[in-house]
């Protein structure tokens, strides 16, 4: 087994794309235009404290892929952020909405900083002055570039940005659809919260009703009594863990980076992440066994196994030593590209990341649809007035002796809100997605899911490249 080599989440997401073009017949010319990233934007601010003191820092924004307007990408808060995560993280967003149909482009930002040292003025002055930079240089905008979350940021940092920018652009009624992932209150989307997590899900369970996949790999088909490790629980790793939890799964371990709780009888994942917020980890949690090491927790025996935190995870270093049959990718990047050929020797089925995390940009794309055409989705049950509809449901049963069933009755008063349709939509999104990569990959006689969501993605954003011509 070689050493690892050093770490570029860009050179093992081109390096995925060259093991996608080996089956298809492309010019390498397109390959090329399609594995590089069109503009690369690195800017240093200042940040002054209320002490006087000042720090710089440094942030980002990378748009990988001009084929659909605008690039779509979230915006990372974290100590690693450097050039090349973001151009891999770009990277990956067009592949994913590519492969799940969403028209966007890829795009990613960042800002190097432990969200963690700052407290929320600060971390408000850092945003704003991040939006400003981007609209200085056009990097930003309804039909140009749509940040949305990411690994530490959310709903809050996203509402900065959208009155950020619609401070500078007061003229643009449709400015709210410069920024996805916003507060309900601020023009977001119900659901999209959870999208990630409840795609994740929807992956998961696609994958093991496949009752000749699940033979292969030697698992019975269903979620039920599945064991399940996460790695993980912010947004992403929560949802996840709460709707595979409802679906009879058994969550069995969670990994966090400050240590990790075991327990084969199974944990209740919204008693562990409330213990986590009020003790900013899970030592001390009365049930289980506490994992100070939880990168160990990888590798314990289970049925599938969630990384939902950072890239870089499952390497050559333990890929060897991973027990879990299936895979779930619900981070970006977490299998480096050498440790998935180990994983594939073992047979383990591997679900990528561009597939089973694109429930975020899914929803992402309908609230930014929401936000252009300025309605809103399904009828939601607060515009009512609810007792006024029974009464009058009432009347007609007494003037027409026909009467309606409870479950009529709630059809008509609520019809499908906001909500249900953006569910619908995302579990529409998902199945479809799933079933195409698996078809591909096999009638194109291929073991991995991932080389077969590549060539779906691929072959789409080369229609478009082609279709668009070269100018001059
Ligand atoms: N940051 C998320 C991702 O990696 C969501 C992106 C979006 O909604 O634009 O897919």
């Amino acid at each position: 087994m070689s050493k690892q080599t050093e770490y570029s989440l860009f050179q093992d997401v081109c390096g995925f794309v060259d093991d996608a073009a080996r089956h298809m017949n492309l010019n390498p010319g397109l390959i090329e235009q399609i594995k590089q990233c069109n503009s690369i934007y690195k800017f240093n601010f200042p940040l002054r404290n209320d002490d006087g003191t000042y720090e710089t820092l440094t942030g980002y924004r990378v748009q990988h892929s001009h084929h659909k307007l605008p690039v779509k990408g979230g915006i990372r808060y974290s100590q690693h952020v450097n050039e090349d995560e973001v151009k891999g993280l770009a990277a990956l967003m067009t592949y994913k909405c590519a492969l799940v149909n969403v028209p966007f482009g890829g795009a990613k930002g960042g800002v190097r900083i432990n969200p963690l040292e700052y407290n929320a003025t600060q971390l408000e002055k850092i945003t704003r002055r991040y939006t400003s930079e981007l609209i200085k240089k056009k990097f930003i905008g309804p039909a140009i570039d749509v940040p949305a979350p990411d690994y530490g940021t959310s709903s809050r940092e996203m509402a900065w940005i959208v009155d950020t920018y619609e401070a500078f652009n007061p003229e643009l009624i449709n400015a709210k659809g410069c920024v996805t992932g916003k507060p309900l209150s601020q023009h977001g989307i119900d659901g999209r919260t959870e999208a990630t997590g409840q795609g994740v899900y929807f992956g998961i369970r696609e994958a093991v009703n496949v009752e000749e996949d699940m033979k292969a790999i030697g698992l019975t088909p269903g979620m039920k009594d599945k064991t399940i490790i996460i790695q993980g629980l912010g947004n992403v790793g929560y949802y996840s863990a709460k709707y595979i939890r409802e679906s009879g799964a058994k969550i069995i371990a969670v990994a966090e980076w400050n240590g990790g709780i075991y327990d084969p009888t199974g944990i209740d994942i919204e008693a562990l992440k409330s213990y986590q917020l009020k003790n900013k980890g899970f030592k001390g949690y009365p049930k289980g066994e506490f994992i100070k090491n939880s990168v160990d927790l990888l590798t314990y025996e289970c049925d599938i196994l969630v990384p939902a935190a950072l890239e870089n995870q499952i390497t050559i270093e333990n890929a060897a030593k991973i027990k879990a049959k299936i895979i779930g990718e619900a981070a970006n990047g977490p299998v480096t590209q050498e440790a998935e050929k180990i994983l594939l020797e073992k047979n383990i089925l591997v679900i990528p990341d561009m597939y089973l995390n694109a429930g975020g940009v899914t929803v992402s794309y309908f609230e930014w649809l929401k936000n252009l055409s300025r309605v809103s989705f399904g009828k939601l049950e607060k515009r009512y007035d609810m007792e006024k509809y029974r009464n009058l449901l009432g009347t007609i049963e007494n003037a027409t002796g026909e009467m309606f069933t409870d479950q009529e009755k709630d059809g008509l008063i609520k019809g499908a809100s906001e909500r249900d349709l953006v569910l619908s939509g995302l579990e529409e999104t998902m199945v479809e997605a799933y079933h195409a990569m698996n078809s591909t990959r096999k009638t194109k006689n291929i073991q991995s899911l991932r080389t077969a969501a590549f060539i779906l993605a691929i072959e789409r954003i080369a229609i478009s490249y082609t279709d668009l011509g070269i100018f001059p």
